[in-house]
């Protein structure tokens, strides 16, 4: 599972662009999810010319709001399902950190969402809770959300250490790899029916680094940022963890 998150980037000249290097670049086979999430006001441009175009890439959202009514300037879960959306982001560190989103509304926003369509939540400790050693305790507490939860098999968590988004570090893959079986054995016994979900790393995703993350047994694909804003570097993406899953 290879997901884009372009954040707040993108016009219908990079969508142009993007599309043309990625189809020029990619080899694509059948069983890798392919996903991006574009900014919603470009969500029916992006979904029109990736059919024109033929490309099997699913397109979601970076966020959704906990319902539908008087919440100006929100979306909800409808109005994703209505536009043929397939997945969504919830619980980003920069909508924990930038607007204030709170465990609680992470948790009313995956009870809105249920098995409407896939799920990707994201969790990750910041700089100083990684220094105090204090990485799997702040996952725990992240993971509250999900207790007691019936999840879909389409639930998936994306491990994004905040240190490591945008700042060309990383944890290295041993660590990714420990730190995945982790969350896939909280998520395994705190949820209702105990899945197991797909745990996607996030953070500095490149076409230099991405095989050393792909090859780790817990590693089931990629959150990517930067690297996601140029259609050629996120198809080599794609391209790294199809010789994976070949
Ligand atoms: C992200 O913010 O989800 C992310 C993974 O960003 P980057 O790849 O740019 O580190």
């Amino acid at each position: 599972m290879i997901v884009a998150n372009w954040k707040c980037n993108g016009s219908r000249e990079m969508i142009q662009d993007w599309l043309k290097h990625y189809k020029d670049t990619c080899t694509p086979l059948d069983k890798t999810f392919v996903g991006i999430a574009p900014p919603f006001l470009y969500v029916e441009h992006l979904t029109n010319l990736i059919n024109a175009h033929g490309l099997d890439i699913k397109i979601g959202v970076q966020d959704i709001d906990i319902s539908s009514g008087a919440r100006t300037s929100a979306i909800s879960i409808d109005m994703i399902q209505d536009m043929e959306c397939q997945f969504t982001i919830i619980g980003h560190s920069e909508r924990r950190n930038i607007f204030n989103e709170s465990d609680k509304s992470i948790s009313a926003k995956l009870d809105s969402v249920g098995s409407k369509v896939a799920t990707i939540l994201c969790i990750g400790e910041s700089a100083e809770e990684n220094k105090n050693k204090n990485t799997k305790n702040v996952l725990k507490q992240q993971l509250s959300v999900i207790k007691g939860k019936i999840l879909s098999s389409s639930f998936s968590i994306a491990y994004e250490p905040i240190w490591a988004i945008g700042t060309g570090n990383t944890p290295t893959p041993d660590e990714i790899n420990d730190i995945h079986k982790f969350i896939k054995d909280v998520v395994q016994s705190s949820t209702e029916n105990s899945i197991v979900p797909n745990v996607l790393y996030g953070g500095s995703v490149n076409d230099a680094n991405a095989e050393s993350f792909f090859k780790e047994d817990n590693v089931d694909g990629a959150l990517i940022g930067g690297a996601s804003l140029q259609g050629k570097s996120f198809a080599d993406i794609v391209n790294i963890f199809n010789g994976k899953a070949i």
